[in-house]
């Protein structure tokens, strides 16, 4: 299949049946490979929709700059959709992300600024400092700056309104009876629950939301409050942030890394599937609803992005055991064959 260019394969992703969840729930699970979008990540899909919406408007002009503060996939995701359309990507990064996300950025282009990680509040937040970056550029850069604001944007939203919960529906025929994912933005989790109710709307949403996150907390019992932490990046949040407004799960789980990871080992071991801690915790969500559903339904949830941007953490012996998680054989001492 030919395609105009890097940004017309962004999306259409498969659906993988994920073997031993939906034996162990006696259900249909089936996981949306993201990782397979051309910048390996679920966040291609809002990188796009958010420069096409912005040369609407008029706020991204030809030979402007993108500025982003991110966790690192919307980032790659721009810096790619900005080099197929000729724009300067400037990126502004917490310290704490993955140095493989670090060097992606790079490599597709980016300008990195890598700040302390502090929170939303703090006036030196990643989000923030982006978006002071951006006002000042737009006045210094000849083609101007475009601060693209992934977490109040909705255009973000839309991309999933428009492509990832139209895709599931057609891909499964409307059989989905629950779909269920993290939350960093919100975009995906919103987006993709507006398309589907509005095709079912039966359908059960779900959150699955990693300790550390306040969203589970905030739609079990009404106050917006974080306990503990996570080794999973780009998901949780403090904050009801725009593309979250007006959305409300029907159920929302908290969801430990001590249960998301042996997924992710398991699912690497046994499925031949390589990813992130985020898909860990999206499928841990998927079984925790299967199991709320009962046997016979099909729960659908994200495959965010692709393991080897966690190699020096998901990945390494050290790293797990250091903050008492779990580790599996094969990574832990691998077998070594005479040649
Ligand atoms: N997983 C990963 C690895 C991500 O980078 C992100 C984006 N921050 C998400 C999940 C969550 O996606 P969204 O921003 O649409 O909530």
């Amino acid at each position: 299949m030919i395609r105009s260019d890097i940004l017309a394969a962004i999306g259409g992703t498969p659906l993988i049946r994920l073997k031993r969840a939906s034996e162990e729930t006696g259900c249909t699970i089936l996981g949306k490979a993201e990782f397979m979008n051309p910048g390996q990540s679920v966040k291609d899909r809002a990188a796009l929709f958010m420069v096409e919406a912005a040369e609407r408007a008029g706020t991204l002009r030809p030979g402007g700059t993108i500025v982003e503060g991110t966790a690192g996939n919307t980032g790659i995701g721009l810096a790619l959709v900005g080099a197929a359309r000729g724009y300067r990507t400037v990126i502004v990064i917490p310290d704490t992300q993955s140095a493989e996300k670090k060097q992606a950025l790079r490599l597709a282009g980016a300008d990195l600024v890598e700040v302390p990680a502090v929170p939303f509040a703090n006036p030196n937040n990643y989000v923030k400092v982006a978006g002071r970056l951006a006002a000042r550029l737009s006045a210094t850069e000849p083609g101007g700056a475009f601060f693209a604001d992934q977490f109040d944007n909705l255009a973000n939203r839309e991309a999933h309104i428009a492509t990832t919960g139209p895709e599931i529906w057609e891909a499964t025929g409307g059989k989905v009876d629950g779909f269920i994912c993290a939350a960093g933005t919100g975009g995906t989790l919103a987006g993709t629950a507006a398309a589907l109710r509005a095709r079912n709307p039966g359908v059960t949403i779900g959150l699955a939301d990693p300790d550390g996150s306040a969203l589970h907390p905030y739609y079990a019992t009404g106050e917006l409050k974080a306990a503990g932490t996570s080794i999973t990046e780009g998901i949780g949040q403090g904050r009801i942030t725009g593309n979250l407004e007006g959305f409300r799960p029907d159920v929302s789980f908290g969801i430990p890394d001590a249960e998301a990871l042996p997924l992710v080992f398991g699912l690497l071991e046994e499925e031949g599937l390589c990813l992130g801690g985020s898909s860990g915790i999206n499928v841990a969500g998927a079984i925790r609803l299967a199991r709320r559903l009962g046997p016979g339904h099909t729960v659908v949830t994200i495959l965010c992005d692709y393991g080897t941007r966690y190699a020096s953490k998901l990945f390494d012996p050290g790293f797990l055991r250091a903050r008492d998680l779990p580790v599996p054989h094969w990574l832990d001492a691998p077998r070594t064959i005479d040649p």
